[in-house]
C-alpha cells in the first residue's frame, strides 16, 4: 500500500520545513510548516495561533459559545496582524474580554468579571 504525503512548505515564504512527520492533507502540511518556519511572518503567525489556542481554552472555561470563541479569535487576528490597535467585547452579562498587544509583541487577553450587581426593585 502506498500513500501520498504532502510537503510541508511555509505559506508565507514557501520554504520547506524539514520533519520526520507525514502529512495526509495539504492543509496540515502547510499549517505545520507555517508555524515552524523561521521567517518573520511565520513566527508572528505561530504566536497569534498559540494565543488563539490559549484564548479558546480560557473561553471554554467560561462556557462561551463557539460563535463567541470565533469572534474573540478574530479580535486576536486583528490585533496580532495590526489591523486593530486593541479590541474589547462584552461576551456575556458577566464577562468582558480585552485584547491588546504588549510592548514585547506578545498578545494579551484580559477577562474582566463584573463584580458589582444591581437589581431592579
Ligand atoms: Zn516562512
Amino acid at each position: 500500500m502506498e500513500n501520498n504525503f504532502y510537503v510541508p512548505a511555509c505559506k508565507f515564504c514557501g520554504q520547506v520545513v524539514a520533519t520526520e512527520k507525514n502529512f495526509e492533507t495539504e492543509e496540515y502540511a502547510v499549517e505545520y510548516a507555517s508555524r515552524k518556519c523561521g521567517c518573520s511572518k511565520a513566527k508572528r503567525y505561530a504566536s497569534i495561533e498559540n494565543a488563539k489556542d490559549k484564548a479558546t481554552n480560557i473561553l471554554a472555561g467560561l462556557n462561551a459559545r463557539i460563535e463567541v470563541v470565533n469572534f474573540v479569535n478574530g479580535m486576536i487576528d486583528g490585533v496580532g496582524w495590526g489591523w486593530l490597535g486593541k479590541a474589547s467585547a462584552k461576551i456575556s452579562p458577566e464577562y468582558t474580554v480585552h485584547i491588546t498587544e504588549a510592548a514585547n509583541g506578545r498578545i494579551k487577553l484580559k477577562v474582566d468579571k463584573k463584580t458589582s450587581s444591581s437589581t431592579e426593585l
